[in-house]
């Protein structure tokens, strides 16, 4: 195989740390802890629902949640979706009204789409210049029929962190229940659900050093009685999510939780000094600019475009692994909607990469990063300066 390219996409997805495969592989073979967790009559069972048991206490305690408020599903589009069409279902389709934004991930807006299409109205807010959806744009846009709103913690094109705890206050006060997506934001932004105003919150392992297939439903006490289950059969998760609990998937999400919260500060230290150490450099470079907040943000993810004539992004990822504009919407290999929401064209959202920084990037890659983008622009073709 090739020399692989320099990994610049944990927003896409992580690797699986170590110690967090060692606890998922402990729950397979037959000496291991691979009973069925709903088999409660016998030892095999009983183990395997211990170990459920203790990663549901993980994954609440890294959010302020209780643990018998985690809802396990297939990952963050399912954890979404049980959100959206639970509540909208819960109140009898059609009608109503429900609040998100352009900038939302897809399993955001095409399940939007799916409710519109059942008769609900949906209002996609714009967001500010700096890639925020404001409180007062949620408090203008809220209706007398709006049943919910959903907006994500962490956007995870920009880095962007909206200000939850705020529009949640306003939603509350209108009766509606809250929905965060909050799957870049597990482990990098301190979250607290024992405080926060928010009602129901989506999370995925595998943007935390997790496995893929696995993730969350935090339900809270408001949303409770106002959610109605989309995956019907044995009555599993409190009859909100049926099927057999996959305890190595569920264990590893644990773990991936827990160790998310023992190196909550060091690795936020360490995720800051990297993140000078790439963008002071490249801002450097004429013309480029940082999209979104420069200050309501974490510091792992950063969106830049670059100047026209400067730049291709083709010869650029045989040597680093970045998004052109995110895995989401790479299939369609459609401008960014996120970028095309905040003013881009589909000319300057072609000009645009998100680099985002993890656990496992080095001082060593971010001076190899810098060199190689550096050398991109610099060797780019002077005829483009004029070019279309
Ligand atoms: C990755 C991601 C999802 C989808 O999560 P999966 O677990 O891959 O289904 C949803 N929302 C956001 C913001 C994400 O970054």
């Amino acid at each position: 195989m090739n020399k692989r390219p320099l990994y610049f996409d944990y927003a896409a997805t992580t690797p699986v740390d170590e110690r967090v495969i060692q606890v998922m592989i402990e729950c397979l073979g037959f000496n291991g802890n691979f009973g069925n967790p709903a088999s409660s009559a016998h030892a095999f069972g009983q183990q395997a629902r211990q170990s459920v048991e203790q990663a549901r206490r993980q994954v609440a305690e890294l959010v302020g949640a209780q643990a018998e408020q985690i809802v396990w599903t297939s990952g963050a589009t399912e954890s979404n979706n049980l959100a959206l069409k639970g509540v909208a279902q819960a109140r009898g389709v059609g009608g109503g009204h429900i609040i998100t934004s352009q900038i939302e991930h897809k399993a955001i807006l095409d399940t939007a789409k799916q409710l519109q299409d059942a008769g609900v109205a949906v209002t996609y807010l714009a967001p500010d210049a700096e890639g925020l959806i404001t409180p007062q744009a949620v408090s203008e846009a809220m209706r007398e029929d709006t049943f919910l709103v959903s907006l994500m913690l962490v956007n995870n094109e920009l880095g962007t962190v909206n200000d939850i705890p705020a529009i949640g206050r306003i939603v509350h006060a209108r009766d509606a229940l809250f929905h965060v997506d909050a799957a870049q934001g597990a482990g990098k932004v301190a979250i607290d659900l024992a405080e926060w105003p928010v009602d129901l919150m989506s999370f995925s392992a595998h943007k935390i050093y997790g496995p893929k297939g696995i993730g969350a439903l935090y339900v809270g006490p408001r949303a409770q009685q106002r959610l109605q289950a989309q995956i019907h059969g044995g009555g599993h998760e409190g009859g909100l999510r049926s099927g057999t609990l996959a305890t190595h998937q569920i264990a590893a999400m644990g773990a991936a939780f827990a160790l998310a919260g023992q190196l909550f500060d060091e690795e936020k230290a360490m995720i800051e000094r990297l993140r000078g150490r790439l963008l002071e450099p490249l801002l450097d470079i004429p013309g480029v600019r940082l999209n979104g907040s420069p200050s309501q943000r974490i510091p792992h993810t950063l969106s830049l475009t670059f100047n026209e004539g400067g730049f291709s992004s083709v010869a650029l990822s045989a040597t680093i692994a970045f998004s052109a504009t995110s895995a989401c919407n790479s299939a369609s290999n459609a401008p960014s909607h996120v970028l095309l929401a905040l003013g881009h064209d589909a000319r300057s959202a072609s000009r645009t990469i998100r680099l985002s920084l993890g656990r496992f990037t080095t001082e060593q890659d971010i001076d190899q990063a810098v060199h190689l983008i550096k050398s991109a622009c610099a060797s780019a073709p002077a005829f483009w300066a004029t070019g279309p």
